[in-house]
């Protein structure tokens, strides 16, 4: 990776931060056309991918959709709670929950090599805007 696919990929990272919900590799590339419109999608996909790789960015697989982390690096897998109203996604750390499913799926001699735990449900500002309304 050469300083341009650098360059590139911290536009990438500037784009997810700056919004609130996460967004398609699609929705990236519709952004950074707006500085760039010669930009060509495999270049996008391939920035997103060495961000995903350094965990600077997750992928929601449910969502086929990119957001940046929210917490400081992270060695296993965060668990992914997604707002089906509003569609902000909090992102939790809890190595030990990934123990506990790894250790369930072992009991049959599964080999666990990667977690993707998401969550969908409503935020709590959502579900405040149900009672109250
Ligand atoms: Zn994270
Ligand atoms: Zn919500």
């Amino acid at each position: 990776m050469g300083r341009r696919g650098e360059m590139l990929q911290a536009e990438v990272l500037a784009v997810l931060r700056g919004s609130e919900s996460p967004l398609s590799a699609y929705d990236v590339l519709g952004e950074l056309r707006k500085t760039r419109p010669k930009i060509a999608p495999p270049t996008v996909y391939r920035a997103l991918a060495a961000l995903t790789a350094s965990r600077l960015v997750h992928r929601l697989e449910s969502l086929s959709a990119y957001m940046a982390c929210q917490s400081d690096c992270h060695q296993s897998a965060s668990i992914l709670s997604i707002c089906d109203d509003c569609g902000i996604v909090e992102e939790s750390v809890a190595p030990e929950v990934l123990e506990d499913l790894s250790s369930v799926a072992g009991k049959s001699g599964f080999r666990p090599a990667r977690h993707v735990i998401e969550i969908h449900g409503v935020c709590a500002s959502c579900v405040g805007a149900e009672t109250s309304g």
